[in-house]
């Protein structure tokens, strides 16, 4: 039987450090607010930001685009090197799609007659001079834009539509595609080929409208070809493979589990009636003050001012607790499920509350101990929970468990100690977990504390 077991590195009210004590360093562990800074950024890191934080695209493509939009839209790319509007994306679609014209217009004057002698130069040439005539520039530009309009074709050729219009932020691409610096690196495309389908599923799902952008181009008819959509689906629905291919994350459990996703801890009504054991101010006592930090607490983002987490809590700025945490569940080499950091996450940032099904009394099963007698209670995420299931063990982990309370509702949550983008998200379960079973650790740490033994043990089966 495999299910997660985080045991006993149970943070418990006792064990952890008081709210009073652990206000020294607010700005060491509060401080989960990702850099906003881009320039410098490699090609694919600026993509799993356009998905995971531009909210640009949804923004700008809901609802209908009626005649005159369109015909604006029409006019506008029609130009095709515009260099700046809110449509730059589009630009970009047209630029890349150029690319595929030219060369079809390359092709097309070696076949004509006249142009029998000429060599694939003198084609090339000849279409230059055609597009020149419409763009209005010097052959040098022509030729710079061709060079730059073909890393935009490479971009997508590679990695698909959603790679380049992700890519796309303050004109990111655009330099990336220019001088060839600053993601152009050895072995980029092999990166963005290998990731392909991760960066569609992750943009079906999280940012669906970008399918809108083709047909708003090319009209209805002529979508995007999709091999494969995750349109409106959870994106924790889905496994990476170690192929690159996504599959159903029921399809990884053996015997076709059906695990239920949740975002937020469902108390166990059996176990606990209609009384939640996390809560430690009560109910109604508003304003609930931050124990950490001292200051108000609310899901209103313009009401809240406790900014020690703003990536799980606190409205407008808390995504990270549901399904915008740049992370991947992902199929490891010897290890079952593990859940992969698209984005890099700063130390001190929230990766994660611990979510699952608040209850007591379990035995000989894997789970999260949390508060004290009477209220000892229970996290269970055996049959449902969120992406912090798939967190495996390692002796040397790059997250730690920490307790917060949220609007007076202890919660367990995973703080990042420093975690790289594209490196899997681990967490050390505890002594108490690993005494006195027979299984192996796999993290592989030269200070592994479990290197021998019988079983396996990873996060899921
Ligand atoms: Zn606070
Ligand atoms: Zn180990």
């Amino acid at each position: 039987m495999k299910v997660h077991k985080i045991g006993t590195s149970r943070p418990r009210k006792k064990a952890s450090p008081s709210p009073a004590s652990s206000s020294t360093h607010p700005g060491v562990e509060g401080g989960g607010t990702a850099t906003k800074k881009r320039s410098g950024i490699s090609l694919v890191e600026r993509i799993w930001h356009g998905i995971y934080e531009g909210t640009k695209l949804a923004k700008q493509f809901h609802g209908d685009i009626g005649l005159d939009a369109f015909q604006n839209i029409n006019r506008h790319c029609s130009t095709l090197y515009s260099s700046s509007s809110s449509f730059r994306i589009l630009d970009l679609i047209m630029q890349a799609v150029w690319v595929d014209l030219f060369h079809a217009r390359v092709a097309t004057l070696a076949s004509e007659p006249q142009n029998q002698y000429n060599s694939p130069t003198d084609n090339n040439i000849l279409a230059l001079k055609e597009s020149r005539t419409v763009f209005e520039c010097s052959e040098k530009e022509m030729r710079n834009k061709l060079a730059i309009w073909s890393g935009y074709k490479k971009i997508k050729d590679t990695g698909g539509w959603p790679a380049l219009i992700f890519a796309e932020e303050g004109g990111g691409v655009y330099n990336v595609c220019k001088y060839r610096a600053g993601g152009w690196k050895e072995g980029i495309f092999d990166e963005l080929e290998q990731l392909r389908e991760a960066i569609e599923l992750a943009a079906d799902a999280l940012q669906p409208e970008w399918r809108r952008l083709i047909e708003v181009l090319f009209g209805p008819d002529n979508r995007i070809p999709r091999r494969r959509s995750w349109e409106g689906q959870y994106p924790h629905q889905w496994v990476i493979g170690l192929d690159g291919r996504p599959i159903p994350l029921s399809d990884t459990y053996r015997g076709g589990l059906e695990y239920v996703l949740i975002e937020t801890s469902v108390v166990d009504e059996e176990a606990w009636g209609d009384r939640d054991p996390r809560r430690v101010v009560p109910e109604g006592d508003e304003p609930y003050l931050c124990n950490t930090c001292g200051e108000i607490q609310s899901e209103e983002p313009l009401g809240n001012k406790c900014l020690c987490y703003p990536d799980l809590y606190g409205g407008g700025a808390g995504r990270r607790g549901g399904k915008y945490t740049p992370v991947q569940i992902c199929r490891t080499q010897n290890k079952g499920n593990g859940l992969i950091a698209r984005l890099p996450i700063p130390a001190g940032a929230g990766v994660g509350e611990f979510v699952g099904t608040i209850t007591r009394g379990l035995r000989g099963v894997d789970v999260m101990e949390g508060g004290i007698e009477p209220d000892k209670y229970q996290i269970s995420q055996a049959r449902r929970g969120n992406f912090t299931r798939f967190i495996n063990h390692s002796c040397k982990p790059n997250t730690h468990f920490k307790v917060f309370v949220w609007l007076g509702i202890e919660r367990i949550i995973i703080v990042s100690n420093g975690v790289k983008a594209g490196t899997e998200i681990t967490v050390d379960y505890s002594n108490g977990y690993w005494d006195g079973l027979d299984k192996i650790c796999r993290c592989g740490e030269e200070q592994c504390r479990y290197p021998r033994g019988g079983a396996v043990v990873y996060a899921d089966a």
